[in-house]
C-alpha cells in the first residue's frame, strides 16, 4: 500500500523504526495530491518544497526514532487556524494576501509533535456554511462523487483526508463543522469538549462555541491528535486547566454495559430513510457487542437551529468587527475612515457573511436584545439542561450525524434555511458545550454515511472507546472513495 493511504498509527510504527524517512511519506502524499487535487480541490494553499524543507528537519531530528508523536506525519490544516508564515484567509477575501505572523497553540503542539504542516484547506468563508460553497476560493468536491460538496465548513479538511491527500487534518466546529464533513466524506471528525483545545490562534467566528478537532481515517489516530492538541493554555481565558488523560488508552475497551442512549427527537419524519437504518444497525452493531440501549429525550432539539443562528450570529457581528481594512488584509480606501470601513467590508465579505453579521446585529440592537440575544442564551440553557439530565441515563448519545448524505453543489446554495438544516443533528452539541465524533457507519446510493456518537462534557475518552468499539465489527471506515 502507498505510504499516503496509511494512517498515523500505521505510519509511526514505519517511521519509528527509520524503514520509511519522514521525507518519504511527504513525498507520498505531495503525490497524491498533485495526482487528484485538481479535481478534489481541498487546498487552498500548498508548498511543496517548504513541506520537504520540514520533513528533511525531521529526519535530521532523529525526532521519529525518539518517539515523538506525529513525527514525519503530514497533516493539512483549516484556513482560519494560524500557521506562522503561511497564509490565514479564511476563504475570505478581506483576508487575501495575509499571512500569519505567529502559530496558533495547535500548531505548536503539532510541531512539537513533528508533525509536517502541509498547507491550507478550503472552508466555507469565515467557517459559516455547510458545504464550502461560500468559501471565496471555489467549492471543494467530495471524493466519492465530484459533482457533490464535501460539507462544511471544514470540507477541505475532509475531503483531503478521504482522498489520502493528508494523513489527517485539523478542523473547527462551531456548529458540526468537523462531525458533517466527516459524515459526508466517509472519515471521521472529533469535536473536543468546550475548553478542552485552546482557541488560541483560531479565527474566532462564535467564541463561546467554536472549537478545534481532528480528522482522521481512523478512530485510533483521532485519539492520537487528540493526545497532541489537548491541554491547558492560559493564552485561552476558555482552556480549562485539568490532566489530559492518554485518549489512546481506552481504545479496545471492552463497552459491556455501557448505555448508549437514542433520542427520540433524533430520529424525525424528514430525515434520509436510508441514513437511518445505517445508523440504527450501527446501534444494533453496539447491542450486540454488549451495550445496553435506552430511549432518551432532549425535549429542547427543535430549537437548536433557532437558538444557534442567534447566538452565533450575535457573537460573529462581534468577531467579525476587527476586519475593518486597518489591521489586517484588504484595504479599499474610501474618502475618509468610515468610507473606508464601509468599501473594505463591502467588497471583502461574501454575502453569506453579511448576512450573518447584519442578523448578529439586529438581535443585539437595543430594543431587541432582551427578545432575541437573551431569550436564546435562555434556552441554551434549556437544552445543556436536556443532555445533563440525558447523560444520568446512558453513557453516550448515538445519533445520525447529518439527515442526508453528500448533496449536489448548488442543491442548497439558494436557499439558507435548508442549508442551516444541515446542522440539525449537530449544533446542540456546542450549544451545551460537549463532545462529539463522527464515524462512517455505511453508505447510501454510494455516499458515505456517519455516526455520530456524543459525550458528556469531557467524556472524550467514553466517545472514543464506543468508536473503536464500533470499528472493531464493522470495516466501512477502511473504505476509500476511488478517484
Ligand atoms: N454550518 C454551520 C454554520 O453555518 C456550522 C458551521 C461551523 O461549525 N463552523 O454556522
Amino acid at each position: 500500500m502507498s505510504l499516503h493511504a496509511l494512517t498515523i498509527h500505521e505510519l509511526r510504527r514505519k517511521l519509528h523504526t527509520g524503514e520509511v524517512s519522514a521525507r518519504q511519506v511527504t513525498q507520498s502524499v505531495l503525490d497524491r495530491i498533485a495526482a487528484v487535487d485538481s479535481k478534489v480541490k481541498g487546498y487552498l494553499w500548498l508548498n511543496a518544497a517548504d513541506a520537504l524543507a520540514q520533513a528533511d528537519a525531521i529526519d535530521r531530528s532523529g525526532a521519529a526514532r525518539n518517539g515523538k508523536a506525529l513525527a514525519g506525519v503530514p497533516v493539512a490544516i483549516k484556513d482560519v487556524i494560524n500557521v506562522a508564515g503561511q497564509p490565514c484567509t479564511c476563504a475570505s477575501k478581506i483576508l487575501q494576501g495575509y499571512v500569519s505572523p505567529y502559530d496558533a497553540f495547535v500548531t505548536k503542539r503539532l510541531r512539537e509533535a513533528g508533525a509536517v504542516l502541509l498547507g491550507r484547506t478550503n472552508m466555507d468563508e469565515f467557517a459559516m456554511g455547510s458545504s464550502t460553497e461560500n468559501s471565496s476560493w471555489g467549492t471543494t468536491r467530495n471524493p466519492w462523487d465530484l459533482e457533490r460538496i464535501p460539507g462544511g465548513s471544514s470540507g477541505g479538511s475532509a475531503a483531503v483526508v478521504a482522498a489520502d491527500e493528508a494523513i489527517a487534518a485539523l478542523g473547527s466546529d462551531t456548529g458540526g463543522s468537523i462531525r458533517q464533513p466527516a459524515s459526508l466524506c466517509g472519515c471521521v471528525g472529533l469535536k473536543p469538549t468546550y475548553g478542552l483545545v485552546s482557541r488560541f490562534g483560531l479565527v474566532a467566528f462564535a467564541s463561546s462555541l467554536d472549537q478545534i478537532g481532528p480528522f482522521t481515517k481512523d478512530v485510533t489516530d483521532a485519539a492520537i491528535l487528540l493526545n497532541v492538541i489537548a491541554g491547558h493554555d492560559a493564552q485561552d481565558s476558555t482552556s480549562v486547566p485539568r490532566a489530559v488523560p492518554d485518549y489512546t488508552a481506552v481504545l479496545g475497551k471492552d463497552i459491556k454495559g455501557l448505555r448508549i442512549g437514542l433520542p427520540k427527537e433524533y430520529f424525525i419524519p424528514g430525515m434520509d430513510r436510508e441514513v437511518e437504518a445505517c445508523v440504527r444497525a450501527a446501534v444494533a452493531a453496539l447491542a450486540k457487542r454488549g451495550a445496553e440501549i435506552v430511549e432518551v429525550s432532549l425535549p429542547h432539539t427543535e430549537y437548536a437551529v433557532a437558538v444557534y443562528y442567534l447566538i452565533a450570529t450575535a457573537e460573529a457581528s462581534a468577531n467579525l468587527a476587527r476586519f475593518d481594512g486597518v489591521r489586517y488584509g484588504l484595504r479599499v480606501r474610501g474618502e475618509d475612515v468610515i468610507d473606508t470601513y464601509g468599501k473594505t467590508r463591502g467588497q471583502g465579505f461574501g454575502p453569506e457573511v453579511k448576512r450573518r453579521i447584519m442578523l448578529g446585529t439586529y438581535a443585539l440592537s437595543a430594543g431587541y436584545y432582551d427578545a432575541y440575544y437573551v431569550r436564546a442564551q435562555k434556552v441554551r440553557t434549556l437544552i445543556r439542561r436536556d443532555f445533563e439530565a440525558a447523560f444520568k441515563k446512558c453513557d453516550v448519545i448515538a445519533t445520525p450525524t447529518s439527515p442526508e448524505v453528500a448533496f449536489k453543489a448548488g442543491e442548497k446554495s439558494g436557499d439558507p434555511l435548508k442549508m442551516y438544516l444541515s446542522d440539525i443533528f449537530t449544533i446542540s452539541c456546542n450549544l451545551a458545550g460537549n463532545c462529539g465524533i463522527s464515524v462512517p457507519c455505511g453508505f447510501v446510493r454510494g455516499l458515505p454515511v456517519g455516526l455520530q456518537i456524543l459525550g458528556d462534557a469531557f467524556a472524550e475518552e467514553k466517545v472514543l472507546q464506543v468508536a473503536r468499539a464500533y470499528e472493531q465489527v464493522t470495516n466501512w471506515y477502511k473504505e476509500r472513495p476511488r478517484i
